[in-house]
């Protein structure tokens, strides 16, 4: 129930009352209250409290909505700078061989009262605010000098290992970005075609021309682009061709539908056919079960990336993959090769 006028009529009688007839004699003072003192204090009770309700239905809430949203935009846009943007990384998985292939960058925002923020709820606002460029920049760096730290301690002479991270519509449009990006690469010694950009579909539909004259400046720099949540968004498959991209990857929607208890399902299946046609390698996201794997691994499919093998990690989590490889691979290949689990034979066995 809400506070309103007849509420705060009652609590202002009641008030009223209690400070009148009702109030424990003033002994020092000696004198008593008098009606006409009674009412006026009463009269003001209620003129209070009927403010008070008005105050709280009509201007306290737009007010404090407001507050919220401005207090969001600045508490967002100072987290970026102040170091309460964190980085997990997930794990992205070479479907052939079970080894880890590289990470996914995702952004965390450790908020001091609300705890931990995903990234559906603050990117978009970020982007609305005009500061996703900064974030943007904050994670290419922050990955870009977590994978230089790795490269000298774990995976000293590999020559390959995949970087990924997430960009916007706003960044692509951003003429400042590739340098940027040249600054880091140099200054971190990453290389540069470990380091793919992801972008989903609908960042893509805008101006397609200028989109396109862009990615071709990214790609100069020897960087991998990737298109992120591949089948989802509405940019037109006329389209796929025009773009200087290397990776699709494939969204989860379509990969949770494939398994082996639905040999029908062909959408997962037609998009790693066409990425093959065009030259383009695939990455599966959001796979769960070893069904899912092993079917988009059989369709072609060289990546993967899910629950099945890891959920998004913080660095010591990582760490721990990257000291243990061998652990690691054996325990994907374990469901990449399990043809038989009874979970499969159940939905293989004709009734
Ligand atoms: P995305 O790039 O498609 O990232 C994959 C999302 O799917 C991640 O959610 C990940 O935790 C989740 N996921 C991974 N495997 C599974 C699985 O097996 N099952 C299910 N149900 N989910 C899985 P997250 O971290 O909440 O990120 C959501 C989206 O936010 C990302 O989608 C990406 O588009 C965006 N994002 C994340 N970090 C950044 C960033 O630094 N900049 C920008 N611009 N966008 C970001
Ligand atoms: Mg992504
Ligand atoms: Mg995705």
């Amino acid at each position: 129930m809400r506070f309103g006028h007849r509420e705060a009529l009652l609590v202002s009688v009641a008030a009223g009352i209690a400070a009148g007839p009702l109030m424990p004699l003033n002994v020092e003072a000696g004198t008593a209250q008098t009606l006409g003192n009674w009412l006026a204090r009463l009269v003001a009770f209620v003129v209070i409290g009927q403010l008070t309700a008005y105050l709280s239905q009509h201007s306290l809430p737009s007010l404090s909505d407001e507050l919220a949203g401005y207090r969001f935009r600045n508490e967002l846009c100072r987290a970026v700078d102040g170091g309460q943007i964190r980085l997990e990384y997930q794990p992205i998985v070479d479907l052939v061989t079970g080894e880890l292939a590289g990470v996914e960058a995702l952004a965390r925002w450790d908020h001091p009262d609300r705890g931990v923020v995903g990234p559906d709820e603050f990117v978009g606002a970020a982007d609305r605010f005009g500061c996703v460029d900064e974030l943007t920049r904050h994670v290419i760096d922050r990955a870009c000098r977590q994978v230089a730290g790795w490269r000298r301690s774990f995976l000293h002479g590999q020559d390959v290992f995949e970087v990924a991270v997430n960009v916007s519509a706003t960044d692509i449009a951003d003429p400042d970005l590739s340098g940027y990006i040249t600054e880091v690469l140099d200054r971190t010694g990453v290389p540069n075609h470990w380091l793919h950009l992801e972008i989903t579909e609908t960042a893509l539909v805008d101006d397609i021309d200028l989109v396109v004259e862009r990615l071709m400046e990214l790609r100069m720099l020897g960087i991998r682009l990737a298109i992120d949540d591949f089948g989802t968004g509405e940019s037109s498959l006329g389209h796929l061709q025009q773009y200087p991209i290397d990776v699709l990857k494939i969204d989860r929607m379509f990969v949770n539908r494939v398994d082996l208890e639905r040999p029908d399902d062909v959408v997962a299946h037609g998009i790693i056919a066409l990425a093959q046609a065009m030259n383009l390698r695939t990455v599966a996201e959001g796979i769960e079960t070893g069904g899912q794997a092993r079917s988009v691994r059989d369709f072609g499919c060289t990546m993967g990336q899910g629950y099945l093998f890891s959920r998004p990690l913080d660095v010591a989590g990582i760490e721990g993959v990257l000291e243990n490889p061998r652990w690691f691979r054996d325990r994907n290949l374990a469901h990449l090769n399990a043809s038989t689990s009874t979970d499969d034979r159940r939905h293989h066995h004709p009734h």
